[in-house]
């Protein structure tokens, strides 16, 4: 790698196990052991519910008691409702098997009882890597950052995700993106941290054409959740900049699902920061074989994306009024000026679905 600044950096590690093979799943009762872990709570949402049994069934002794109530955006209420589970059944430990929403259960109840986490994810959204919780209460989204809610292992199996439907891997694939592009420019921006970001975005580019197309996605999901754990690790280790603001303001405002919004929104925000961020788009475009960052994000996203417009999402003009507005209200940085005028234009393009 070739930087043409001086290096000045602060970079913080952060700690946990991860186990990355196919068929690593045999492994949890180790790793629970490991943990000290004697009777966990079994977490994951209704649609995975015989998944978290097949674990139980696994797990034997060791399987306290199965939770399939998990939600996205971490209702407070449904945590209330897993944290009763867990007393009742004398669970001192948390397994977790599924996406952002299931991992998000498990951290919440970490951050409420400091127990243990086992994690093992099936998307590629990343949240396993980090110590950020975003919790929901009577509809208002906070976000906080705790080390008691990073999980303290992680396995990565990727035979998992041969179940999960190419419309919900695929925008969880460029959600997974958005952490390294973010990295890329982020204030906090390591060189470590680079060479992870860069390398996730190519095994992600490399492998969601695949896994979209019609051929056998096994080797491309196993690509794919290798990109999205350097993504994760991204993700925890520097801040966020403008897309994630916008994200977190479309899908909170609008209530627009967490992938989807990421995903369409790619592109639009590499353009944002396109002059103002010229090393990090040049990493985008090596990574993706492409002649421009924001362009080859844009020819994925398209593959990728259920929703491939704001206007599909169902938005009006007037809503993009609104969004504008709300993002440069406690903007997050970025490197170039986030204004209401730049923000507004990026929401039209995206409204309109126009290459960016
Ligand atoms: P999700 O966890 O809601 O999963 C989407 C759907 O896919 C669910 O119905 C789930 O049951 C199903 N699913 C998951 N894996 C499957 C599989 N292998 N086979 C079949 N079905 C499967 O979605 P997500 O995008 O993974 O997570 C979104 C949530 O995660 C949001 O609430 C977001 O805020 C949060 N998140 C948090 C962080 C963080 O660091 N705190 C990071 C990323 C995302």
């Amino acid at each position: 790698m070739t930087r043409s600044e001086e290096l000045a950096f602060v970079y913080t590690g952060r700690p946990g196990r991860v186990i990355f093979e196919r068929g690593a799943r045999a492994k949890v009762v180790e790793e629970l052991e490991r943990l000290g872990v004697s009777s966990a709570i079994i977490i994951t949402t209704p649609a995975q519910a015989d998944v978290a049994e097949e674990f139980a069934s696994a797990l034997g002794k060791r399987a306290g008691v199965v939770y399939t109530g998990a939600a996205q955006h971490t209702p407070t209420e449904v945590t209330e409702d897993a944290m009763e589970t867990l007393r009742s059944a004398g669970a001192n430990g948390c397994l977790a098997i599924g996406g952002g929403s299931t991992i998000g259960l498990s951290k919440a109840i970490a951050l409420r009882t400091d127990l243990p986490q086992l994690v093992v994810p099936t998307t590629f959204a990343g949240s396993e890597m980090t110590p950020i919780l975003g919790q929901t209460q009577a509809g208002r989204k906070t976000t906080l950052t705790d080390p008691k809610v990073q999980p303290e292992t992680v396995i990565y199996d990727p035979d998992l995700l041969a179940t999960l439907p190419r419309e919900i891997a695929g925008p969880s694939a460029l959600n997974a993106i958005a952490h390294s592009m973010e990295a890329l420019y982020a204030r906090e921006a390591n060189p470590v941290i680079d060479m992870f970001a860069e390398e996730s975005i190519r095994a992600l580019g490399e492998s969601v054409p695949v896994f979209m197309g019609e051929g056998d996605p096994a080797h491309a999901y196993e690509t794919a959740l290798y990109g999205a754990w350097l993504g994760g690790i991204c993700l925890g280790s520097v801040g966020m900049a403008i897309h994630h603001k916008i994200c977190h303001t479309l899908g909170g405002t609008f209530d627009l699902n967490h992938a989807d919004v990421h995903c369409l929104m790619l592109p639009y925000s590499a353009a944002y920061n396109r002059e103002a961020a010229p090393r990090a788009m040049a990493a985008i475009a090596r990574a993706l074989g492409a002649d421009d960052g924001p362009k080859g994000l844009f020819r994925l996203m398209q593959v990728a994306a259920r929703v491939t417009s704001l206007r599909d999402f169902g938005l009006t003009e007037a809503d993009l009024d609104r969004a504008a507005d709300l993002s440069v209200e406690n903007p997050y940085w970025n490197p170039r000026p986030v204004t209401r005028e730049g923000v507004r234009e990026m929401l039209q393009q995206a409204w309109q679905g126009q290459e960016p």
